[in-house]
């Protein structure tokens, strides 16, 4: 059964069906006749021929390592790749392009602040506070950090709608607290973090904050200097850009003051075999050549994203999640985690279908066409609060429709009747 509800496309924010023509990968079957319904896009996003036009014509008719170069390719490659840097800024309202260091990905951002700013001002004993939300690239650096430096990790806790306990950060937060370093939005569950209370807190004790906004910057307006915040880490490939591209924004001052986090080419000012000085940020940052396509390519999926308007996207998102709540509330045996209001949460639905395995269930969606996440997700300590051992996951970006939606609730009924549950 269909809910008739005003979320049909037609009534979306912006024209899905022109934005589904610039992706070609959703018109295509994953079998004869099975055309597929992507809804794993907390996990990648998918690229618009604008994107990965953008690449080819990189290679085609600009390629060529960048900075110093003196001939014609060299300094056009140079010009784009440092271009990018100056409109990343922008989409974020960065002060300052020098400030965007482009890396492989959040996981890459966030271990560099680890290092390179962990190691220079972190000592045994200063606190640094995570939450339990947090994906495993929020969690793994910094136990690295205190096995080594003897520094101590604070988790505020998860309640059991997937929201933080903001009393008990209220009480972990405090004079020993350094950093603060908590995502934007759970990829496991989808629940929006309260960042203003949070951050509040931090600034009154004078701890430096650190974002993950891996799941937050492709889908809403950030706006780093509105937050108050001293770094973001986020993923070209989850925001339409390619694989292989990250960002990690830093306030100047404080990448100015912290030391290299990979030592090579391009980093540096001068090398002598006894000792060697630093480039000023960013190339301090960038060892090596960088994936100078993969900044062009994200360029060119800002300036999409840009296009669109973030509210818009983040409203298309509420719309299509506030459906697909709806509709799978009335799936027989269906409970989902988190917060049941799409207002408060992301694109992000986790939910089990009881006496059906997780993965079980994603296999038989996945002969039905439709893609969706099973697992742990890279947040096993969500999963140890909720007591499962994993979820099944779907998530939803500008290009999904409520017809996706209907046709997952669909393949769900079908999973109920395959694997017999009788109801
Ligand atoms: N943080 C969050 C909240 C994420 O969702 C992800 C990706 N699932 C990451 C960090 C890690 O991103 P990447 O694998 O691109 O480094």
């Amino acid at each position: 059964m269909t809910l008739v509800l005003d979320t049909t496309s037609t009534h979306l924010p912006f024209d899905i069906a022109r934005i589904r023509r610039d992706f070609p990968i959703l018109k295509r079957e994953v079998a004869p006749g099975v055309p597929l319904v992507y809804l794993d896009n907390a996990a990648t996003s998918q690229r618009p021929v604008q994107v990965i036009a953008s690449i080819t014509r990189y290679y085609r008719d600009h390629n060529a390592n960048i900075h110093r170069g003196v001939h014609t390719l060299s300094v056009e490659s140079t010009d784009m790749y440092e271009g990018e840097r100056a409109k990343i800024a922008q989409f974020i309202n960065a002060p300052d392009a020098r400030e965007i260091i482009f890396t492989r990905n959040t996981t890459e951002s966030i271990n560099l602040v680890a290092h390179a700013w962990g190691r220079k001002f972190l000592q045994a004993g200063d606190e640094v506070v995570l939450s339990e939300i947090e994906h495993h690239s929020n969690i793994v650096p910094w136990q690295m950090l205190r096995d080594e430096r003897g520094i101590v990790l604070r988790f505020i806790p998860m309640l059991p709608d997937g929201t933080l306990d903001l009393d008990e950060a209220r009480r972990l937060i405090g004079p020993k607290t350094k950093l603060l370093s908590v995502t934007a939005m759970s990829n496991a569950l989808g629940s929006i973090v309260p960042l203003t209370d949070l951050i509040a807190m931090a600034k009154a004790e004078g701890a430096t904050v650190l974002v993950d906004g891996a799941q937050s910057v492709p889908h809403m307006a950030v706006d780093v200097q509105a937050l108050g915040i001293d770094f973001l880490a986020f993923s070209g490939h989850k925001m339409l850009g390619p694989n292989g591209i990250g960002v990690l924004w830093g306030r100047l001052d404080l990448l100015d003051a912290m030391d290299p986090f990979m030592g090579g080419g391009d980093m540096i000012l001068t090398v002598t075999l006894d000792r060697s000085t630093w480039a000023d940020v960013p190339a301090k940052f960038e060892a090596g050549t960088p994936d100078i396509s993969g900044a062009i390519g994200l360029g060119v999926a800002v300036d999409y994203l840009a296009a669109l308007g973030m509210d818009a996207i983040r409203k298309h998102e509420i719309e299509i999640t506030d459906y697909a709540l709806r509709r799978l509330a009335d799936v027989p045996g269906l409970s989902i985690f988190g917060r049941p209001n799409a207002q408060e949460r992301g694109g992000v639905i986790s939910f089990e279908l009881e006496g059906i395995h997780p993965h079980d269930v994603g296999q038989v969606l996945d002969t039905h066409g439709v893609a969706i996440r099973t697992g742990h997700h890279c947040a096993q300590p969500v999963m140890a609060a909720l007591n499962v051992p994993a979820t099944a996951r779907a998530s939803f970006y500008l290009y999904n429709t409520t017809e996706e939606v209907d046709a997952l609730v669909d393949a769900l009924e079908q999973t109920n009747a395959f694997f017999g549950t009788g109801r």
